[in-house]
């Protein structure tokens, strides 16, 4: 083992026994190349970060001149940052109407702790329902509103979590009872990440926002994972037809860049301005950096026109994986698939094996039966086809070796 891993085991804090272990030189495009010279394909856009690819020139641009001009002055929310504003403003116009308050912060779990504070506040309630399997973050709020029982063996070590949570089945019309005149919010990721790409049933979205409406409960959507184009709409939301009250972004926000927000009516979101004042603060929430990387980011999305070739993307690629034998089920929403191989110990034995033809892919928190593809948005049909040969060859070896 060279120095660097060395190093990095004996330092760098581990939450996982068995670390890839990969180093990385430089990443660029779809790619990330080790200091031996060999390539992976990066079929994970570092979980739904990487929309515009790595090292895309105009992030790295905005980034470079920013970090010249400011980086951090004053805590969040205080001085005028251009970065911030301009963010804030293009963001505004593409949400649903009227959702044109953003709160930046700095990750996904933060973002959601945000918006459950949000959702106490303005209801003054404080019951809050989350759906089964849902991964929303790893702080102890997030941690509170990850789905039971499933995320039972991460919570049980950390209790007490927060009280007065409960998780309802997702695409369950019958539970949506449980929402009632306590409720404070309902947080739901409108398509299931981490569950493995989960797609709501027809009509199951509009129920629970009219569940929500009937008793006064704020209907929060995480599109943490989904947001900013990986279904081929900016965000999931709009492209289902049903708006939150609260949505939190993250991941490919920032252009590669540390960036969060939650966002809501000015209504909803000037609550935290009074009784007591400063009812959410962060030091480094919308850093200019971050923001302007990801004002790039997704001006380039918008430029480029990027999101019409998504659907078409990910279709190429299910059409080229579901027959392989060793395929039980492909589960997706535009880049974002589930490859379904029914059996833990084939996946687990697959990642070994991808390892080795240069193919970075990863499991679901809440699904270990199935590897995910979603890859940097701008990926090439040249690009899928060659990724397909790779992915085709490491499950050919996978069905003689674990039949
Ligand atoms: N919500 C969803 C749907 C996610 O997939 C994730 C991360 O995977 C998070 C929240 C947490 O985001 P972060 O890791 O930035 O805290």
């Amino acid at each position: 083992m060279n120095i660097l891993r060395k190093q990095f085991l004996a330092h760098v804090g581990q939450t996982s026994p068995s670390p890839m272990l990969v180093e990385v030189e430089r990443a660029e495009g779809v790619y990330f190349y080790t200091p031996e010279g060999k390539r992976y394909y990066d079929l994970i856009a570092g979980v739904s970060v990487s929309n515009v690819g790595h090292a895309n020139p105009v992030v790295v641009k905005a980034v470079q001149e920013q970090a010249a001009k400011y980086m951090h002055v004053m805590v969040y929310g205080e001085l005028v940052e251009t970065p911030q504003v301009c963010y804030a403003k293009l963001l505004a116009e593409h949400l649903p109407a009227d959702m044109d308050s953003i709160y930046f912060l700095n990750s996904g779990a933060e973002a959601v702790e945000g918006a459950l504070k949000l959702a106490k506040r303005y209801t003054g309630r404080s019951e809050m329902i989350s759906m089964r399997r849902a991964y929303h973050g790893s702080t102890h709020g997030a941690m509170s509103m990850m789905g039971q029982p499933e995320g039972e063996e991460w919570k049980q070590a950390f209790r007490p979590l927060l009280p007065d949570t409960k998780a309802i089945e997702y695409n369950d019309f019958e539970q949506l009872n449980a929402i009632t005149e306590r409720t404070a919010c309902v947080l739901a990721e409108p398509i299931q990440g981490e569950a493995g790409v989960r797609v709501p049933q027809a009509g199951y979205l509009e129920a629970l926002r009219r569940r929500c409406d009937e008793v006064g409960a704020l209907l929060i959507f995480d599109e943490i994972q989904v947001g900013m184009g990986r279904t081929g709409a900016m965000f999931a939301s709009t492209k289902l037809g049903v708006t939150p009250d609260i949505i939190c972004l993250a991941k490919a926000l920032g252009g590669g860049m540390p960036l969060g927000v939650f966002a809501a009516r000015h209504e909803i979101m000037d609550t935290l301005q009074t009784n007591p004042v400063l009812g959410h603060i962060t030091t480094f929430g919308g850093h200019p950096v971050c923001c302007a990387a990801g004002l790039a980011a997704m001006k380039y999305l918008l430029e480029h026109r990027v999101l019409e070739g998504v659907e078409a993307k990910g279709a190429l690629y299910e059409s080229l994986l579901k027959d392989h034998v060793a395929v039980c089920e492909v589960r997706r929403a535009g880049l974002l698939l589930a490859i379904e191989l029914g059996r833990s110990d084939r996946l687990y034995r697959l990642m070994e094996i991808f390892k080795e033809v240069g193919i970075l892919s990863d499991w679901f928190l809440f699904c270990d039966t199935a590897f995910r593809i979603s890859p940097p948005l701008v990926i090439t049909e040249a690009e899928i086809l060659e990724s397909v040969l790779l992915i085709r060859e490491a499950l050919d070896r996978l069905q003689n070796e674990l039949p």
